[in-house]
């Protein structure tokens, strides 16, 4: 049998792993012999010394160790079953507690040794909720005390002594077959453990450096593999790519440039440059561009539209909402029909004679530039000469089917645009194989954005704050959480609301509605008359939140702000402070949970969204910041991208140069790698290892 086919073998291999063990195993995620040593501790505990009962912290997690002195099994009078013990040590005693698991008084026995793990509290004893609890017995004790001990997450049926047991004779018997992928020399340099330590060190470590150095390789070579596969896609991109050459001569570009209405910022300068280098290089162009709300994204796309259509292209923009992809077809065709630039909408709703006029006008030519949601996609449509795709909001979109759009013969080019701002690390992380550039700062003159919390109590002096915005020239957004009142949930919603402020509250000014089951052309409308200034006041649900410009609006008022995530509220705030006005961020809002008051306080204390979303991210958690199917990474299991950031950078530069100096991965000291890219990542990824 060879290595790996042996640590393919099922888990039932191991000694005390029979069929009904098997399947409990199962929901553990383990089946096979190398399943039982990956699945690592989620925690430790130093059990060479004990905290002493009598000397514990209250407020900190804490192990003791025990005899059971006393046990009570009790009903309280509302009925819930309450089973206390005493512990106690020659230092003192405490009380741990469960409540309704009666059958647990079966397990217990006083006279029993037991280890405790849970935060100390005091009410009038000092106390321990629910612990985590293990019987000391005089077996093993080598492997359950006296040492630093794994503890792992665990299932119904199945306890930690079980689990510690089967998984330490996996490690005896096969850790040390697991082959080591990691090149020698690389291993080396880096200084990291051979993989059979590592894995014996993870799961039962010498001391606390131990385990840090295990854990090191073991992310190590999670991030390594990943990054690998980012490293090759890119280069089997560039490779096989027939990109398009835009030939940068021209007038068109000059006399847009000549036309614009503000000097750009030095950051667009540079983002500018970067593009045009990709775009006039034969590979195709795969960029990503960072920048915050506000920072000026459009004018560089239209940059690059122009440069695209200068070299006799189309080119094609991708919006994730249809109110955006309208506020850009006005924008766009304003600057650039001066020009002599053709340019289409494409969305769903559109009547269908319009429609196909559209589609008609792409595929003979006549349209330089197609604007569009979705709908760009689905429909089946036809261009003449694409060169240039431009996706703005990308974190909007969800997966982005590129190669919809790719279609045969020559790739396009390729430029997404996110204002979602991401720790760098993350952004390479989860747009691995994507290069990025960054609008760092925001255009010059902008006054800064004053935001206030406001309680609901508040609403009135809310009320009079816009009338005198308004008296003076402004226009105000007001957003809420629903379109309609809902049965369940007592909220205040934009079409009611609408309806009462008109009634009750701004009798004398222009109120639009604007929401997401609005009919387009309806929709289109209230967008034109509020930037045209035919309306004062938008009520508004989130459909505005990404990408609206109306530079006049100064005031945005969000009820029921509690309700709206972090980087939802940034992006609501962005869409004033666009223009040379003061401008005020209103956040009525009653928050009950403990997170949704830090969201509130984040808004306050900063306006950057970089480190709004590195605060969204400790709300939150990394895993969450991007819903699970959005980037179509594949998922991290040991390593986490924020706190090992570093190791991710250090994965990534040596995984890239691998790629480069061997870009197959034909050598012989990395055919190992080779094979774990194709377990790891399946088949479908095989095929960018030519072989
Ligand atoms: P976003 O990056 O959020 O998409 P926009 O492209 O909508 O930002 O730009 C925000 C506003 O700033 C727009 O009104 C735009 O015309 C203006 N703007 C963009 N670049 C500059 C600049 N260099 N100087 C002054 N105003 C600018
Ligand atoms: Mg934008």
């Amino acid at each position: 049998m060879s290595q790996t086919e042996v640590l393919n073998n099922s888990a039932q291999y191991i000694k005390g792993v029979g069929p009904a063990r098997f399947k409990i195993l199962n929901r553990l995620g383990i089946h096979t012999v190398r399943d039982l040593l990956y699945y690592l501790p989620r925690r430790y505990e130093d059990r060479r010394n004990f905290t002493p009962i009598g000397r514990l912290e209250v407020g900190n997690y804490a192990t003791v160790k025990g005899e059971i002195i006393k046990l009570n099994l009790w009903r309280s009078k509302r009925g819930l079953s309450i089973f206390k013990t005493a512990v106690g040590d020659e230092s003192g005693a405490l009380e741990a507690i469960w409540f309704n698991q009666p059958f647990m008084k079966r397990y217990f026995k006083v006279g029993q040794e037991i280890i405790l793990y849970a935060k100390v509290e005091k009410h009038r004893q000092v106390q321990m909720n629910s612990p985590e609890y293990e019987f000391v017995t005089g077996k093993d004790s080598s492997l359950h005390m006296g040492r630093i001990v794994p503890i792992y997450p665990l299932t119904t049926n199945i306890n930690q002594r079980y689990l510690r047991t089967i998984i330490s004779r996996a490690v005896e018997s096969f850790c040390s077959y697991i082959p080591d992928a990691l090149p020698y020399v690389l291993r080396k340099k880096l200084e990291l453990l051979p993989l059979t330590l590592a894995l014996r060190s993870i799961h039962f470590p010498q001391d606390v450096t131990a385990r840090a150095s295990a854990y090191k390789r073991l992310v190590f070579d999670e991030f390594f593999l990943f990054q690998l596969l980012l490293a090759l896609k890119k280069s089997h991109r560039a490779k096989q790519a027939q990109g398009i050459v835009h030939n940068m001569g021209g007038k068109l570009v000059e006399n847009f440039q000549k036309a614009l209405p503000f000097k750009l910022t030095p950051s667009q300068e540079k983002v500018i440059k970067e593009i045009e280098n990709d775009m006039r290089a034969s590979g195709p162009m795969n960029r990503l561009l960072q920048g915050d709300v506000g920072s000026g994204k459009t004018i560089v796309a239209a940059y690059s539209l122009v440069l695209s259509v200068q070299s006799g292209f189309q080119a094609a923009v991708m919006a994730p909402t249809e109110i955006l992809a309208e506020q850009h077809y006005l924008t766009l065709s304003k600057l650039l029909l001066p020009l002599n630039i053709n340019v289409g909408l494409l969305i769903g709703s559109m009547a269908l004679k319009t429609k196909q006029e559209t589609l008609k006008d792409l595929k003979s030519g006549v349209l330089d530039i197609i604007i569009g949601t979705h709908a760009l996609l689905e429909e089946n449509i036809q261009l003449k000469r694409l060169g240039l795709v431009v996706v703005d909001e990308q974190h909007k979109f969800g997966v982005i089917q590129r190669s919809l759009l790719r279609k045969k013969g020559e790739i396009p080019d390729y430029l997404v645009m996110t204002a979602t701002p991401i720790p760098r690390t993350l952004a390479m992380t989860i747009y691995g194989d994507l290069d990025i550039s960054t609008i760092k700062e925001l255009p010059k003159g902008r006054l800064p954005i004053s935001t206030f919390g406001v309680k609901n109590e508040a609403i009135k002096d809310v009320y009079k704050f816009i009338r005198e915005e308004v008296a003076s020239g402004r226009q105000v957004y007001i957003v809420y959480p629903l379109i309609n009142k809902s049965q369940t949930l007592k909220l205040k919603a934009a079409s009611e609301m609408y309806n009462k402020l008109k009634q009750e509250q701004f009798l004398s000014l222009r109120l639009g509605l604007l929401h997401g089951q609005m009919a387009s052309g309806e929709k289109e409308k209230i967008m034109r008359s509020f930037k045209q200034h035919k309306i004062d006041i938008l009520v508004s649900t989130t459909v505005i939140e990404v990408g609206i410009d109306i530079p006049n609006a100064s005031v945005m008022v969000v009820e029921h702000a509690e309700r709206f995530g972090l980087s939802q509220l940034h992006q609501l705030r962005g869409r004033i402070g666009r223009g040379p006005h003061p401008s005020y961020c209103i956040l009525v809002s009653d928050p009950k949970t403990e997170k949704a008051k830090l969201r509130i306080e984040a808004m306050l204390a900063t306006s950057d969204g970089f480190r709004l979303a590195e605060q969204d991210l400790d709300i939150r958690g990394p895993g969450r910041f991007f819903g699970p199917a959005q980037h179509g990474a594949p998922e991290l299991k040991i390593g986490n991208v924020i706190r090992d950031m570093e190791l991710m950078e250090l994965a990534r530069g040596e995984a890239f140069s691998l790629v480069r100096s061997d870009p197959n991965l034909r050598a012989p000291e990395h055919a190992l790698i080779r094979q774990k890219l194709r377990e790891r990542f399946g088949s479908e990824n095989i095929g960018l290892l030519s072989v």
